[in-house]
């Protein structure tokens, strides 16, 4: 097929490669002239422009561009492509990209890969990012059933599992296993840094290790990430973050009354439950 993507970064060059390698024929639009002339060095896309106009071919479009980015995207494709034309996205988040995109063109679905790594930008991507992951797509009763089987079939040639869901109930499950872990990590490292005795501060710095290191990898991440998430999945990492703390408020309590009993059942109950998140 002839598939166009637009944000050649981390996900798009990746999807890039991954594509060529299925032997689509794949379109670049880039915001960076330089950006595009890599790509087409790299072999990530068989044509690379700046130009919106050279997608108007592409009988599938990936917009893969910060989130912010991808309404405004579709605005600008919309005078140039034909009805036929499906667009997807691969946005961390779904209900306001869903809830915008769909009025201005029908033929979309929207979509989440889950993968990723701590790189941005065209220098990081990778041609095996996506093989044995899962990508997750949220068609809505307007989805056109066409739309949805042909991102499926796309997507699944990548040797990715596809999982179908609201994005309403996406974006919660994101808030909990993904944003919330960012925003508690962060503030882990924050309530750390309060530390007021320079020799504690100094040798808890020193002393950190493995632990520290799993626990604080995501909150040391990109912070336009961190707000991206905030910003656009606000509602349901408010209500993930109350919900936390509401458990440090329970821990605290059992701390305060040494119910060490109580707090064994606790740390027995979240290490049981562990190994049914990964
Ligand atoms: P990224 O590496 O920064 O790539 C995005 C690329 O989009 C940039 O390199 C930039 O390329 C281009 N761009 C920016 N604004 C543009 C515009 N207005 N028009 C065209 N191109 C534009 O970011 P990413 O990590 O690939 O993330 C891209 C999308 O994937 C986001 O929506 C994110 O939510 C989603 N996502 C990310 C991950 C992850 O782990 N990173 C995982 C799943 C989904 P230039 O060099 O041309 O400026």
């Amino acid at each position: 097929m002839k598939l166009g993507i637009i944000g050649l970064g981390l996900i798009g060059g990746s999807l890039g490669l991954a594509l060529r390698s299925r032997d689509h024929y794949v379109l670049g639009v880039s915001r960076q002239e330089q950006t595009c002339t890599l790509a087409r060095q790299k072999g990530i896309v068989h044509e690379a422009s700046v130009d919106f106009s050279r997608l108007a071919q592409a009988e599938v479009i990936f917009i893969c561009t910060p989130i912010e980015a991808i309404l405004p995207t579709v605005q600008q494709l919309q005078p140039i492509l034909s009805s036929e034309t499906i667009l997807t996205d691969v946005g961390s988040v779904k209900a306001p990209i869903v809830e915008t995109v769909t009025p201005l063109w029908s033929n979309f679905i929207g979509g989440h890969p889950m993968t990723g790594t701590a790189q941005q930008g065209i220098a990081a991507a990778q041609s095996g990012l996506f093989s044995g992951t899962r990508y997750i797509l949220t068609p809505t009763e307007e989805t056109p059933s066409q739309a949805q089987t042909t991102v499926t079939e796309i997507v699944q040639s990548l040797d990715t599992e596809v999982m179908t869901c609201s994005p309403v109930t996406h974006d919660q499950a994101v808030a909990l296993i993904s944003h919330l872990p960012v925003f508690v990590s962060s503030t882990l490292i924050a309530a750390c840094r309060q530390e007021q005795d320079a020799e504690v501060l100094n040798l808890a710095q020193t002393l950190a290790s493995s632990g520290f290191r799993d626990t604080t990898r995501v909150g040391g991440g990109n912070p336009e990430l961190g707000v991206m998430m905030a910003k656009y999945n606000k509602q349901a990492v408010q209500q993930a973050l109350l919900t936390y703390r509401q458990q440090l408020d329970s821990l605290m309590s059992v701390i305060e009354e040494e119910n060490w009993d109580q707090l064994e059942m606790m740390l027995g109950e979240t290490q049981g439950a562990r190994s049914r998140f990964l």
